[in-house]
C-alpha cells in the first residue's frame, strides 16, 4: 500500500519533488487531513457503478480517494505545472482520466456523455478554487448536467447563502438559484488548518441534490432568475423601487408592476429578502406579460 497523498509530510515531499509553488490567484489551498477527505466522499454517496467529476485536483489528494470509492473519476485542472505531478502521484490508479481545462470554458455535458454513458450516476465532488466558486457551480447547474449532485468544499459565507431561508441576511438571489434546482445542505464545517497553505477564510462541505421537478413551475426561467436578481440590487430598497429601478424600462413601467405585484399578493413595501420562491415565481409569472 503506498502512503495518502492527504498528510502534511507527504503533501510536503510531493511539492518539493517537483519545487511546486502555490498560486493564490488560482485558489490553490490543497487539503492535508485524509479523515476530512473521507468524510467529503462519504457524503457523495458513490458505489462502484458511480461516476465522479472533480474540479481542481490540485496534487490529487481527493481524486485518489473519489477513484477507490467510485468506476470512474474525470477531473478538470486549469494549471499546466499539475499535470505531470498528477501523472505522477495517481499513477497506482487506472480509472482516473485528467482534463487539463478551465472548467469554465470546458463542455462538461460531452465529457458525461463520453465517460459515464454506462454507468448508473455521475456526482461532482470538488474542494473548488474560491475565487470561482459561484461561477463554477451555476455552470454545472445550468447546464441541466444529468448529475446526481454536487459535494464541495466552498467558503463557509457562500455555503451560508447558499442554504439561507427567506428573512435572513445571507438570504439572496444565490440562494434562489442554487434551491430552484437542487436542496442544499452544509454537512460540514472545517478548520483552516486542513489546508496548506490555510485559506483566509472558514470553510464548509456542502451537498446539493439535483430536484427531479423544480420546486416551482414558472413561464420563464431566465425571467424569474431577472426578477430574482433586481429584487435582491439594493437590499434596502423595497421590491417596488428595486424592480422599478432595475427591470428594463421599469421606471416608466410602475403602474404595471404595481399591477402585478397585487396579482402575485405581494406587498409592494416588502424587501426581496422575505420573499420565498413561490412567491417569485407567482410575481415573475405576473410580471412576464409586462415585459414580453
Ligand atoms: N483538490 C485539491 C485538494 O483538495 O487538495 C486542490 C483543491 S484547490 C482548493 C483548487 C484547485 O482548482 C487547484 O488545483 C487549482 O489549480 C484548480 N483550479 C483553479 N481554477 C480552476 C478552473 N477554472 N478550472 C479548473 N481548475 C481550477
Amino acid at each position: 500500500m503506498h502512503k495518502d497523498i492527504a498528510t502534511p509530510v507527504r503533501t510536503r515531499e510531493i511539492l518539493d519533488k517537483y519545487g511546486f509553488s502555490f498560486k493564490k490567484s488560482l485558489g490553490q489551498n490543497f487539503l492535508i487531513d485524509t479523515n476530512i477527505l473521507n468524510r467529503i466522499v462519504d457524503h457523495a454517496e458513490l458505489t462502484e457503478r458511480s461516476g465522479a467529476i472533480e474540479i481542481g485536483p490540485g496534487i490529487g489528494a481527493l481524486t485518489e480517494q473519489l477513484a477507490k470509492r467510485a468506476e470512474k473519476v474525470v477531473a478538470f485542472e486549469i494549471d499546466q505545472r499539475l499535470l505531470p505531478i498528477l501523472e505522477d502521484t495517481l499513477s497506482p490508479y487506472q480509472n482516473i482520466k485528467v482534463i487539463h481545462s478551465d472548467v469554465l470554458k470546458a463542455d462538461v455535458q460531452a465529457v458525461v456523455e463520453q465517460e459515464f454513458a454506462s454507468l448508473e450516476d455521475v456526482m461532482v465532488v470538488a474542494n473548488l478554487p474560491y475565487y470561482v466558486t459561484t461561477p463554477i457551480l451555476m455552470k454545472l447547474l445550468e447546464e441541466r448536467l444529468p448529475i446526481r449532485g454536487i459535494v464541495c468544499m466552498l467558503q463557509k459565507e457562500v455555503g451560508d447563502r447558499i442554504s439561507a431561508k427567506p428573512g435572513t441576511k445571507e438570504y439572496g438571489s444565490l440562494s434562489i438559484a442554487v434551491q430552484y434546482y437542487t436542496r442544499a445542505e452544509t454537512v460540514m464545517i472545517v478548520p483552516k488548518t486542513v489546508f496548506m497553505p490555510q485559506p483566509n477564510v472558514d470553510s464548509a462541505v456542502i451537498r446539493l441534490t439535483l430536484h427531479d421537478e423544480p420546486p416551482v413551475k414558472v413561464k420563464d426561467e431566465q425571467f424569474f432568475f431577472q426578477v430574482t436578481r433586481s429584487s435582491f440590487a439594493q437590499r434596502r430598497k423595497t421590491i417596488l423601487n428595486n424592480l422599478t429601478s432595475q427591470l428594463p424600462d421599469g421606471k416608466q413601467k410602475k403602474e404595471d408592476i404595481l399591477a402585478a405585484l397585487q396579482q402575485a399578493d405581494i406587498q409592494e413595501s416588502r424587501r426581496g429578502e422575505t420573499l420565498t420562491i413561490q412567491e417569485f415565481a407567482r410575481l415573475s409569472d405576473a410580471l412576464y406579460p409586462y415585459f414580453h
